[in-house]
């Protein structure tokens, strides 16, 4: 069956009794290139257990079943689970789940699928997604958050949400997102992908990136929660200067100290928190943890 076939992916769904839907990011691939180029991409090694987040009719999921160990799928749209039980009838390691990405225990999933374990830690395991659009940055945080150490997440985004994720600090597509991908790993921009790509085809054009996990932690601030508190802070007002924006969430410091901070990391007084790397807001976070301590004796 050709997954990528127009046609055959309207007779399934015509079968099973639904249509797209929009509010789910429904937007199917039929370029037959781009699964396998994903798919492809997902791991270097073919040992690996591979977490997909919506199937849809399921291309990429075959794709993925052809070259790897063993795929959880999981996907949201009850109404697609009976076209999936067909179209991936032949690949006997795949486990679909009906689910909402964003509140099942994909650790339990993961591990069940692999016959238990650690994932991560006894087996490798990695992210391949075509992702619905809208809810693609409380996917990748839920996924980098989650304590699993996936080897590398490979997914399909808006083409401007790439640009973010890839983004040098003190460009204009730098924000707060690029910074905490940093603090986990790299990220490689790998191929774009026209709307024509996709039925039906999105208003936007897109591309895949790939994130690569650091195995072991590169950045080790004192305080995780100041850490990501400093970004947010930097980020939520990015045209103020960094001594400006971080007095909202820290005002207990005072502006003043705050500049001092600042200068004591080594960065002008004005500059706006769009021009530091992750390490320097590691650095910065650090320098704000210790006068915390200082003046409470609690640091967060
Ligand atoms: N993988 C298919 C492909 O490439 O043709 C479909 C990709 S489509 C862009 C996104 C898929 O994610 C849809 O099947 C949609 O139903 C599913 N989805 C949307 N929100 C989800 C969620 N919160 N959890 C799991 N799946 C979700």
């Amino acid at each position: 069956m050709n997954l990528c076939n127009p046609r055959v992916i309207r007779e399934l769904m015509e079968e099973a009794g639904i249509r797209f839907r929009r509010d789910l990011g429904q937007n199917f691939l039929v370029d037959p290139a781009v699964p396998e180029e994903i798919a492809d991409a997902a791991s270097v090694d073919e040992d690996a257990v591979i977490l997909e987040i919506g199937p849809g009719i399921g291309c990429l999921t075959a794709a993925l079943a052809e070259r790897y160990r063993r795929v959880v799928a999981v996907e949201i749209d009850r109404g697609l689970i009976p076209v999936l039980e067909k179209t991936l009838a032949e690949y006997e390691n795949v486990t679909v789940v009906n689910g909402d990405c964003m509140e099942v225990d994909l650790s339990a999933l993961l591990s069940a699928a692999a016959g238990g374990g650690v994932p991560g830690v006894d087996f490798p395991v990695a992210v391949a997604a075509n992702l619905p659009y809208y809810i693609t940055t409380p996917i990748l945080l839920k996924l980098l958050e989650s304590g699993i150490r996936f080897s590398r997440i490979t997914v399909m985004v808006q083409k401007e949400v790439a640009d973010r994720l890839a983004a040098a600090p003190g460009s204009k597509d730098y924000g707060a997102i690029t910074a905490v991908l940093g603090y986990y790993g790299t990220v490689e921009r790998r191929f774009t992908v026209s709307p024509g790509s996709f039925l039906p085809p999105p208003a936007v054009s897109s591309a895949v990136v790939s994130i690569d996990l650091y195995p072991e932690p590169r950045f080790k601030p004192l305080s995780e929660k100041v850490f990501f508190a400093a970004v947010h802070a930097a980020f939520e007002q990015r045209r103020k200067t960094l001594v400006n924006a971080l007095s909202a969430r820290f005002s207990d410091l005072g502006k003043e100290k705050l500049g001092e901070i600042v200068v004591s990391c080594g960065f002008p007084a004005d500059v706006r928190g769009e021009r530091l790397g992750t390490g320097e807001f590691v650095a910065l976070s650090d320098a704000l943890f210790r006068a915390r301590e200082a003046l409470t004796g609690k640091a967060d």
